[in-house]
């Protein structure tokens, strides 16, 4: 159970009432039952195993642990592109264990109005139903430029290319673990001149994700489970 704030031992906790329906009605929790409850963001957050009450939830004094460092680190940076498929790929990112979507504006984005509350309560439910204990952050759209202008050191770039680029797996493997980005453009694919500066950055990989062209959302969900398979955990 995903919750905001401080896990203080012995605390009570309100479940939302999504969360409550979550927990009587798919995960048919009783009263007396535990469950893990998780405050994850950004990488600070404790864990506390809790007790199933009538009505909420009560954290267990004893049993508060803070977990060990959480996976490899992945981002997932994607072109902003129609709001239903911008969602499926929060929630996807979710599942496949990326640390933080980052929305980017290309030359070709699409101009959808999207809800960042919208996204973050997308990706807190897709944490709690995944089994993870961190929520991926979701961030503000910024232009692809300043993305690339600001880039973090050590994290390899893998640029999902449909006009060709390396087997994407084999890219994966060659460069292994370590803090990876993997970035898809929008439905109107990127522009030669982003393509070119790109292609020209020493941290980025150009990959294939095989001879057909994907959709943003299908594109996202495949490399990332490519990413999982090659160098994931
Ligand atoms: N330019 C494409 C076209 O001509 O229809 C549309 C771009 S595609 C809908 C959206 C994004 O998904 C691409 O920019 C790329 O990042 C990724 N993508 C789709 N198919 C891919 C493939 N076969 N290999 C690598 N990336 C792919």
């Amino acid at each position: 159970l995903y919750v905001q704030g401080d896990l203080a031992p012995g605390a009570a906790v309100a479940p939302t009432l999504d969360q409550s329906r979550y927990l009587t009605q798919v995960m048919r929790l009783k009263a007396g039952d535990e469950l893990l409850v998780f405050n994850g963001r950004d990488g600070e957050w404790r864990v506390s195993v809790a007790e199933v009450l009538k009505k909420g939830v009560i954290l267990r004094a004893e049993e508060q642990m803070r977990p060990q460092t959480y996976g490899p680190d992945l981002e997932l940076i994607v072109a902003v592109v129609k709001k239903a498929r911008v969602e499926t790929i929060v929630e996807k990112a979710a599942e496949l264990g990326a640390k933080r979507v980052r929305l980017a504006l290309t030359h070709r984005t699409n101009a959808d109005r999207l809800r960042l509350d919208r996204l973050d309560a997308i990706a807190e439910e897709a944490a709690e139903q995944t089994g993870r204990l961190d929520v991926p952050v979701v961030d503000d759209p910024v232009k692809l430029d300043a993305l690339l202008d600001g880039w973090e050191d050590g994290r390899r770039l893998m640029f999902c290319d449909e006009t060709g680029g390396a087997p994407a797996v084999s890219a994966l493997t060659a460069a292994g673990d370590g803090k990876w980005a993997i970035l898809i453009g929008p439905e109107g694919g990127f522009s030669p001149e982003e393509g070119e500066r790109l292609r020209s950055l020493p941290f980025t990989t150009a990959v294939s994700l095989g001879p057909r062209i994907l959709r943003a959302d299908t594109a996202a969900i495949a490399a990332m489970t490519l990413w999982q398979a090659a160098v994931g955990d």
